[in-house]
């Protein structure tokens, strides 16, 4: 704890219930620095600023080399090919040239990279070729990592830690938190996010407490010992000694109670969840990796009701190959045993930005090119992935899931390429299962009313709750102000799900249900009332949900 500091309350909203008590870190965005923009520009002598510049960018060269060998010996050299590349835009004629220019018209190293980064990405964006634009997105990479040079900083302030920490942020994106380091992180805290953004969802995943929407923290909390209370949704920083005393005798209570709780709930594992009327409910586990698995199948999932596989995605510097995607899900239908496994396909755009994809800026990006659309407007795209999970699908029980549908002809479309990517598959003498199950989510209201047609299509379908809230309502799944809203109007999301089951189950097909809806409790008997088959939730509730289901009647 710091010297003089007073303990401080904060609330805001708790996703997963749980504590942890530790240092606060705040999370550092990369980034050029301002103040130190400003210091240089009043220099304005560009013979010391050429100079800054030669130095920082030898600083770069030698840390893009670390990296370079760090990702050789972790993930192969294909993957690490990407920071030789990123080496040589270093020293990219095109960009020094412009940088030069800059610094000869007396802006500062930092303005005059900015500048002449900008130039370049913008005459590699106006040439409209994927490749040339995923180089624009390198540059810019590139251009941060000198930046952070010029300013001193080395890297986002987390590498250095070594002990565990709670994690502050003004809030994480999805990419941001995939690149944590997990086993540091005892805690996060955001000043905004909502329970349905895609960080909250990762923390619920990965059974980490989170608070939500605090408003901004003081920065000079930053390095204070403080306790996180997700069940209460409370943060107190610098906590007086018996905050801390009352704080572990609940922790005390609260584990043994989980620990009696939890052998009830194991001793069920390997029952199947069949209401006391016999209606049975498969429990599926929602991933967003193969790290996942060992932990769904040790809590009893009776298989993968979703992968999340843009996540594999976000963790990339570039586009991943064929192989790389089919070594993944190779993987995971392997370790799988048997038992099913649903790969949603590429679900990006929205919230889940991926820089080296050159999506442009949209108004409303929910609305917007995400998802399906962007796989059916970028075909090559699309089939690199559908030929993986295909050549995958001879090595398990692997099923294909379609996001964001809003009509019959995005599921033709999408059958064509799956029908296409079969046919060079053939060719080529390359295994697949050719009866793979396709499905859809239900994540539109134009999809929920239109499931009688689109069941004649598709042989299974999943409710994704997140986004058919947030259709439903008109209300941004990111926005916090609006979480009360979506908690006070669940009734004609549930009527729309009554109305998709009924439809399915009509023309012999089966629901499931894999937003965050599926794992509260208090629906369980509603969802069991309209005889939903399988429910898919994150790995800690994968016992407390199959526990409800043997309740239900
Ligand atoms: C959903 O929308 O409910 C869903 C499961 O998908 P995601 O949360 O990844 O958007
Ligand atoms: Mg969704």
């Amino acid at each position: 704890m710091k010297a003089n500091q007073k303990s401080l309350s904060v609330h805001g909203i708790g996703i997963s219930n749980g504590k942890a008590a530790g240092t606060l870190k705040f999370f550092r965005r990369k980034g050029t620095d301002q103040s130190r923009i400003k210091t240089s520009m009043q220099t304005n002598d560009p013979a010391r600023e050429h100079t800054r510049l030669e130095e920082a960018i030898k600083q770069a060269e030698v840390q893009i080399r670390t990296l370079y060998r760090r990702a050789l010996e972790t993930v192969g050299e294909e993957e690490a090919q990407i920071f030789e590349i990123h080496g040589m835009l270093l020293h990219d004629d095109d960009l020094l040239d412009a940088v030069k220019e800059e610094l000869k018209g007396g802006k500062c190293a930092e303005e005059a990279l900015d500048a002449g980064a900008q130039q370049v990405c913008a005459m590699l964006g106006a040439l409209d070729d994927p490749y040339l634009s995923a180089r624009a997105a390198d540059i810019k990479d590139v251009v941060r990592q000198v930046s952070r040079c010029l300013s001193g900083e080395t890297d986002d302030g987390m590498e250095r830690e070594r002990e565990p920490f709670i994690l502050v942020a003004d809030d994480l994106s999805p990419s941001e938190t995939v690149m944590l380091e997990k086993s540091l992180i005892l805690g996060f805290v955001t000043f905004r996010g909502t329970p349905n953004s895609h960080t909250a969802i990762l923390a619920r995943a990965m059974g980490i407490p989170d608070l939500v929407d605090t408003g901004e923290i003081d920065a000079s909390c930053d390095g204070c010992y403080a306790l996180l209370d997700a069940a209460d949704s409370t943060l107190t920083v610098c906590p007086d000694s018996d905050q801390i005393a009352v704080f572990s005798e609940k922790q005390r209570k609260e584990d043994r109670i989980a620990r009696e709780h939890d052998r009830y709930l194991r001793s069920l594992m390997n029952k199947p969840a069949v209401t006391r009327s016999g209606h049975r409910m498969l429990i599926y586990a929602n991933i967003g990796d193969g790290s996942e698995v060992a932990g769904a199948l040790s809590n009893g999932a009776d298989g993968i009701g979703l992968l999340r596989s843009e996540f594999l995605y976000l963790e990339c510097n570039d586009y991943p190959t064929e192989e790389h995607l089919f070594s993944a899900y190779r993987d995971i239908a392997e370790r799988m045993q048997g038992k099913r496994t649903v790969i949603r396909t590429l679900d990006i755009g929205a919230d889940k930005k991926i820089t080296y994809f050159g999506l442009p800026e949209e108004e409303n990006p929910a609305l917007g090119f995400r998802a399906i659309r962007i796989c059916l407007a970028r075909e090559e795209l699309f089939k690199t992935q559908l030929r993986a999970i295909l050549r995958a699908s001879a090595f398990g029980r692997l099923s294909l899931m379609l996001p964001m549908i809003v009509s019959v002809d995005e599921v033709r479309q999408s059958k064509r390429l799956l029908s296409e990517s079969m046919d060079e598959l053939r060719r080529e003498n390359k295994a697949f299962d050719a009866e793979i199950e396709l499905g859809i989510m239900v994540e539109t209201p134009a999809a929920a009313i239109m499931c009688e047609e689109l069941a004649d299509e598709v042989d299974f379908f999943s409710v994704g709750t997140n986004d058919l809230t947030q259709y439903t309502l008109a209300a941004d799944r990111q926005n916090p102000a609006l979480c009360r809203l979506c908690d006070e109007n669940q009734e004609p999301i549930l009527r729309l799900i009554e109305h998709a089951s009924e439809a399915i189950h009509r023309t012999g097909g089966w629901i499931g249900i894999c937003g965050e809806l599926a794992a509260d409790l208090h629906l369980t008997q509603r969802f069991a009332d309209m005889r939903i088959d399988e429910l898919s939730v994150s790995v800690p509730y994968l016992l407390g949900v199959r526990g409800k289901v043997t309740e239900c009647v």
